[in-house]
């Protein structure tokens, strides 16, 4: 909703709001919050909220440390989980330099120019329907995480072999509270893996939902006594959770995507977008699947993707085009896993795509067969290479590739870059279980 700041002080007012949570999102994708209490709401609203941004992780140096937290009034949502002490509302924010420019390091704002350049093409929405993944755990007793799952299900099961089932339940029921379209929740393959799909927005606003979307799940499953993780391989043996991407460009009403005559009724501008999703597929991973644990699940056996191809009617590759056409024409990439920041991963996928529309790419073959049943030789022929194995590959391909380091932006490119591959070499000085189990007997 398009509310004023008048509207927003009058609702405060009349709901008894005695708490504001400023929320942004840093560079690792975690979701940062001041909170004042509602005296300040003046400030708040007048801009004039100051946080030192120095303390955040990516963002500035301790001598260019003021930042503005400038409130986007159409994010204005009560809380209705928190009345304990007083309501609770929350406004989502942009993050300004004191000179009252946008902050070049700021994830959401990022994404903003990226939007317009996509605008000066003659596009006026990216449109993005994520399908996010998660596991439920335990907590014992003193309240701590364990890796007992809390169920023994598996994709689409019913209790009592569904415990997670009222959780579930519950966190659709406060999504709804806040305003989400909730279109299907079920089990997923593995147990105590679960899926909530939401309808799609246009990209800022389904980048905000993400970040709300895991706020409630984890909030919710806490009253459960348990803990939801969107980490992408928590568990060998078993599927990962990924973040399905399903995306589309709209021009006013109109899905550009959708061609009556185009061959399988896609338009030009579709099959150019594919073609620069599968041109910086490699590039865009590193941003996609940002995290050591990312690459575990992008293994064959699991349903997660392992190849650079497209299909319209199977399952296996990268991006998939789901059968609906009209509105819910729609390019599905199958790699992005929920431990993404949204709005870097959004940036990349519609720099990619864009790139594809300007140089007019065409892309390559669909491949229809199972691609984890081809050889390495037939993959090759077929002009199907591989996504990156791990972090630091992944990296090395985005060092390689100008387009998704301009969807970035230097500032959070450097940043990013110098945060992962901290994180890399961090892993790479661990020795695991599974090597001495392998190796400490053997030699
Ligand atoms: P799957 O076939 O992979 O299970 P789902 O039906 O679970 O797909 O999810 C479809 C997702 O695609 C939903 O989030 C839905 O809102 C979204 N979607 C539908 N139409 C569009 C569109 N035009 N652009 C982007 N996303 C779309
Ligand atoms: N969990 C699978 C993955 O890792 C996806 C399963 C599905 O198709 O929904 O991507
Ligand atoms: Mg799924
Ligand atoms: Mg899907």
């Amino acid at each position: 909703v398009d509310y004023t700041a008048e509207e927003i002080k009058e609702i405060a007012q009349n709901e008894n709001v005695r708490f504001l949570r400023l929320m942004f999102t840093d560079v690792s994708g975690m979701i940062k919050n001041v909170e004042v209490p509602i005296s300040q709401i003046d400030k708040v609203l007048d801009h004039k909220m100051m946080f030192d941004g120095s303390s955040i992780e990516g963002f500035v140096r301790i001598e260019e440390s003021d930042m503005y937290l400038y409130p986007d009034l159409t994010t204005w949502m009560i809380f209705p989980w928190e009345a304990e002490h007083g309501k609770v509302a929350r406004l989502i924010c942009d993050i300004y330099n004191s000179d009252g420019t946008p902050f070049a390091g700021d994830p959401r704002g990022n994404l903003k120019r990226v939007l317009s350049r996509m605008q000066e093409l003659g596009f006026t929405s990216f449109e993005l329907g994520p399908e996010p993944e998660f596991f439920l755990f335990q907590l014992d007793k003193d309240e701590n995480i364990t890796t007992n799952l809390n169920d023994h299900g598996g994709y689409f099961d019913f209790a009592p072999m569904d415990l997670g089932e009222n959780c579930r339940r519950d966190i659709v029921l406060e999504l709804e509270k806040l305003g989400f379209e909730v279109e299907a929740s079920h089990h997923e393959a593995a147990p105590g893996q679960h899926e909530i799909d939401f309808k799609y927005a246009d990209a800022i606003d389904a980048c905000d939902n993400i970040q709300t979307f895991k706020l409630v799940v984890k909030t919710i499953a806490r009253e459960y006594g348990l803990h939801a993780t969107f980490m992408p391989k928590p568990m060998d043996g078993i599927a990962g959770s990924g973040m399905h991407c399903n995306m589309s460009l709209f021009k006013g009403e109109q899905n550009a995507f959708y061609d009556e005559s185009g061959e399988m009724e896609l338009s030009t501008t579709a099959y150019q977008f594919l073609a620069g999703l599968i041109k910086h597929a490699r590039a865009y991973t590193a941003v996609c699947d940002p995290t050591v644990n990312s690459y575990k699940r992008l293994v064959p056996g699991y349903e997660a993707p392992v190849h650079v191809a497209w299909s319209g009617h199977n399952r296996s590759p990268l991006i998939r085009v789901p059968s609906s056409r009209g509105m819910s024409t729609r390019l599905e990439l199958r790699s992005v896993d929920p431990s993404a920041n949204p709005y870097l991963a959004s940036a990349t996928l519609v720099e990619a795509g864009l790139d594809g529309i300007q140089n007019e790419l065409v892309p390559p073959e669909e491949v229809s067969r199972n691609i984890y049943v081809m050889s390495e030789e037939e993959r090759t022929k077929a002009q199907i290479f591989d996504l990156p194995s791990t972090l630091h590959n992944a990296l090395k391909e985005l060092k390689d590739d100008s387009v998704i380091i301009e969807a970035l932006g230097s500032h959070i490119y450097e940043n990013f870059l110098e945060a992962k591959q901290m994180e890399w070499s961090a892993f790479r000085q661990t020795v695991s279980e599974w090597e001495r189990k392998q190796y400490l007997e053997l030699y």
